[in-house]
């Protein structure tokens, strides 16, 4: 048994109005301090809304014990950067978290390990603990350099001070993501395993202590399989943490 206690971290993408975010998490905060309030120590849980979000999110939770994140943001304090959003701008909304290096801005905005890496370290100085996500496309896996490129992932996207606890790292393999498939139980342990190994080279021993959390169409119906895997450390769940109930229910498999 992990003494890493497992993060549940929910991804809303560019989803939701005002009073669909306010609704999920109010829902959330519901069930925490219900019927989840018994289960609560088993793990960590987070959301990350839209930007527009995250304000109206915070003032939602009246106290409840689930943390706010962004999605993404700039490795810049301040400055000329229109339509960006600096991790001290998350931290002064009370954020706590920030996803960086998604495989769809790594995508859809060409990001490299570098500015992952710069994005990371703005976070980390910002006193925000980055999400730094990593994974192999289909035809990476196919090729056999899914454990080679998940390494060179990591190496290039981890900043100078990370410690086990400052950052956590979300294997997310690009071809699982909102397609309904997921690796073998065997290839996730197997990528999980190497991205500690590869931590450790780095952090030392604080890589005991590091999160390497999955994502990738993880459901109600394959988290405890995914949760119960060696080096699985939570969950960074997209589509289904868009409904309380499925959110839930992934957290309860852990
Ligand atoms: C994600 O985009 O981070 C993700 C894991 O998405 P999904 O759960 O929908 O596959």
């Amino acid at each position: 048994m992990s003494a890493r206690r497992p993060l549940i971290a929910g991804n809303w993408k560019m989803n939701g109005r005002k009073a669909d975010g306010l609704a999920l998490v109010r829902a959330l905060a519901d069930w925490l301090a219900g019927e989840g309030a018994a289960h609560r120590d088993r793990f960590d849980m987070l959301v990350c809304p839209p930007a527009t979000l995250i304000a109206p999110v915070i003032d939602a939770l009246g106290g409840a014990p689930l943390d706010v994140g962004g999605q993404d943001c700039h490795a810049a304090e301040n400055g000329a950067h229109t339509g960006d959003i600096s991790a001290w701008m998350l931290k002064d909304l009370g954020a706590t978290h920030v996803i960086v290096g998604h495989s769809e801005r790594r995508t859809d905005h060409h990001e490299d390990d570098e500015q992952v890496r710069a994005k990371a370290a703005a976070a980390l100085a910002a006193g925000l603990v980055p999400i730094i996500c990593i994974g192999e496309t289909e035809a990476e896996r196919d090729a056999g350099q899914a454990l080679a490129i998940v390494a060179r992932q990591l190496n290039g996207s981890l900043p100078e001070g990370a410690t086990g606890t400052n950052v956590v790292i979300a294997y997310e393999p690009v071809w699982a993501i909102g397609t309904g498939r997921t690796p073998t139980a065997q290839d996730v342990a197997e990528v999980h395993q190497r991205i500690r190994a590869e931590a450790r080279g780095r952090i030392g021993d604080g890589a005991d202590a590091l999160r390497i959390l999955y994502g990738g169409s993880v459901k109600p119906g394959n988290a405890a399989e995914l949760m119960a895997i060696e080096d699985v450390d939570g969950a960074l769940v997209g589509g289904a943490s868009l409904k309380a109930a499925d959110f839930q229910a992934i957290a309860l498999g852990c």
